[in-house]
């Protein structure tokens, strides 16, 4: 079974722009792929499809076996918090809270104890190299030890799957490489990551790599 199948997914949107034409692919557990195109070329479309985000206009998209298509918003909410961790180009912390307090909000929804969240948070953030910031906040942090908290929050849940958007845009290239550097070691832990990035280096930089242009799959 893929960790994520989309099959002829399509995305038009209203005014009529078709984002996505037939795109079609699978993902297994274990990997590490990058999904690399220019600007609009349905990144982030597809991105919002594969998350759950948003559904196609057609085609379909499972997700650790589950059809998207099938669930309600409940259901569907409940399968992206098990199965999907994020990341985010800007990160997306929160500032008034310690790294570690940001960890546990990947938690909020899988129904963990408080106590054990806090255990499982601080085992993430030493899983990311950074067991000792667990207190700081995010303005007390770098840019790249942001991204590693929020590497983390993604981790914390273990989803079956990471989707990474543009996780080093917002970095300085040192800072990117360690960052990429990590979600290597991750991968080769075992976790499944997509990262999602307009940089032709990054893309060559992982095992697989499926191109799109204008909305559709020009290598997988
Ligand atoms: P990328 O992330 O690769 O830059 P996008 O998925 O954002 O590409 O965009 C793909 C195409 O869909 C572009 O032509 C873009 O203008 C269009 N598009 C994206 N989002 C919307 C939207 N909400 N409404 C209408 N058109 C959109």
């Amino acid at each position: 079974m893929s960790v994520l199948s989309v099959r002829d997914a399509s995305m038009v949107y209203p005014g009529g722009v078709t984002a996505l034409a037939g795109v079609t692919l699978a993902i297994e557990a274990g990997e590490l792929v990058a999904v690399v195109g220019p600007s609009g070329s349905g990144k982030s479309t597809l991105l919002n499809i594969i998350g759950t985000l948003d559904r196609p206009t057609s085609g379909s998209v499972a997700v650790a076996g589950q059809d998207v298509a099938r669930l309600r918003d409940r259901q569907l909410s409940r399968l992206r918090a098990r199965e999907i961790g994020f990341v985010f180009q800007q990160f997306h912390l929160t500032d008034g809270l310690s790294a570690v307090d940001n960890v546990t909000t990947g938690l909020l929804y899988a129904g963990t104890p408080r106590r054990r969240r806090r255990e499982l948070a601080l085992q993430a953030l030493t899983r990311v190299g950074l067991g000792h910031r667990a207190s700081h906040r995010p303005q007390q942090l770098s840019g790249g030890e942001r991204q590693r908290v929020a590497i983390a929050r993604a981790l914390v849940n273990e989803p079956s799957l990471v989707l990474a958007d543009e996780p080093t845009g917002a970095l300085d290239s040192a800072n990117g490489q360690a960052v990429l550097g990590l979600l290597r070691r991750l991968n080769d832990e075992g976790t499944t990551i997509v990262v999602i990035t307009h940089d032709r280096d990054i893309a060559a930089s992982m095992p697989r790599q499926i191109e799109i242009r204008d909305g559709r799959v020009v290598r997988s």
